[in-house]
């Protein structure tokens, strides 16, 4: 690891000082691509400070080749910096494991409360951790991710549901993508779902979702989910009559009654499979309108984003105010404490992912997973594989070759 750290500090030190540290000489720079190196491979935490006093040190015996100004000049300063957001955001800087833990407490609704998304912010305050951190963070994250992971699959015995709900640009692919991306592809699966189908209209609305649950040792994602069933059809109530029900002939047939029973199908059957080891963890990107025109906007004027853009995305965006209340209404009614909901704030891409990311760590953590022990018999059939596979080397090293 440390070799690795020198040599991928030492190239990209190399790309910065070609590109924007015009000062030295080649032989200048490769001294202090090293030096930089070096101090990388024994640190954990870096500042420009602790990368430029081993430069200083070395200066005596350098100095036709590095000059003290250059080491002083803003330019070499304004590189140490780029050089270390750069590394911040790609391992170098090792944050601090307990940070992915304080998302849980920010963001749950706990079980019994009443939330107002007014009171909930849509963007993050910066002072409190910098984009930079954050991204290293993250990648430690889906490491820890990883690494759980394989236990999660080998363990056998839990599965995880992933619930994401959001209005249209919120983020949902983008988490999905990165929050994911280190786990392995065996073990998790993502289903996004759309407008019912005739054959799932056929079924009750829990069918088509119950039909791809996680198993053990899984990890699922729903990209929409069940929820579509207390928010679209919330805001648009004329939906829920293609689904056939007995006692709503009409629109006017479906009241609040009708709508808390929805939330106690739901419980009830989240209850269940919580009950049987699935932890169910449901997210809600809460993205601000504003936020979502800049991205509508984005989507229209880049073209290698125009398929992401939906002229129907517009007339669900103008009932805004009726999704604001099917959300709340859905975050209080049916966040328990077996099956949580979270509201992330999603104005921040990086911040969303991190945030994300860091409670279904703290979630999989607390499972206190662990490879199987093997009891003493299982041991000494190991040790009797690895004699036979030793006695094989030995044999081959006399000359003894088998076909
Ligand atoms: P993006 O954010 O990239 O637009 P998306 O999840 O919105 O992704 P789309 O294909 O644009 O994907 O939209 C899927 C549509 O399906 C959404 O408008 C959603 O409300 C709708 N939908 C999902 N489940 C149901 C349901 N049970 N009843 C009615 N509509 C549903
Ligand atoms: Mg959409």
């Amino acid at each position: 690891m440390k070799r690795f750290r020198q040599i991928y500090a030492y190239n990209l030190m190399c790309k910065y000082l070609n590109r924007d540290f015009k000062g030295g000489t080649s032989d200048s720079n490769d001294l202090l691509c090293e030096v930089f190196a070096q101090e990388l491979a024994e640190k954990k935490r870096i500042h420009s400070f602790s990368l430029l006093a081993p430069v200083r040190k070395i200066l005596p015996s350098h100095t036709k080749s590095i000059k003290a100004e250059q080491i002083r000049s803003s330019s070499f300063k304004i590189l140490v910096q780029t050089f270390n957001r750069k590394l911040s955001a790609q391992f170098f800087i090792m944050p601090d494991t307990s940070k992915l833990l304080e998302f849980t407490n920010k963001f749950i609704v706990e079980d019994g409360t009443t939330i107002s998304l007014k009171d909930h912010d849509t963007d993050y305050d910066h002072k409190q951790l910098p984009k930079a951190e954050g991204e290293a963070l993250l990648q430690l994250g889906i490491q820890k991710l990883s690494e759980l992971q394989d236990k999660l699959y080998i363990h056998n015995q839990y599965s995880m549901l992933i619930v994401i709900q959001a209005m249209d640009a919120a983020g949902k692919d983008s988490v999905v993508k990165h929050v994911m991306s280190g786990l392995n592809p065996q073990g998790v699966k993502v289903h996004s779902f759309k407008v019912p189908t005739p054959q799932e209209l056929a079924h009750d609305f829990l069918w088509r979702h119950c039909l791809v649950l996680p198993a053990k040792g899984e990890i699922c994602i729903f990209n929409r989910s069940h929820y579509e069933n207390v928010l679209v059809t919330k805001v648009h109530p004329e939906y829920i009559l293609k689904e056939n029900l007995q006692d709503i002939e009409k629109v006017e047939d479906i009241d609040q009654a009708f709508w808390e029973k929805r939330y106690k199908q739901i419980n009830r059957f989240e209850k269940t499979w919580a009950d049987n080891g699935m932890i169910i963890l449901k997210f809600f990107l809460h993205v601000s309108k504003k936020e979502q025109k800049k991205r509508f906007i984005e989507r229209i004027d880049d073209p290698a984003k125009n398929w992401k853009f939906s002229y129907a995305d517009l007339k669900e965006r103008a009932r805004w105010k009726e999704y604001r209340k099917a959300y709340e209404e859905m975050l209080n009614n049916t966040s328990r404490s077996h099956a949580p909901w979270f509201i992330i704030p999603a104005d921040d891409k990086w911040f969303t992912r991190l945030a994300v990311a860091g409670i279904i760590y703290q979630y999989m953590e607390k499972l206190n997973l662990s490879y199987p022990k093997l009891n003493e018999g299982q041991k000494a059939i190991l040790a009797k594989a690895k004699e036979e596979l030793m006695n094989e080397n030995m044999k081959e090293s006399n000359g003894v070759t088998e076909n």
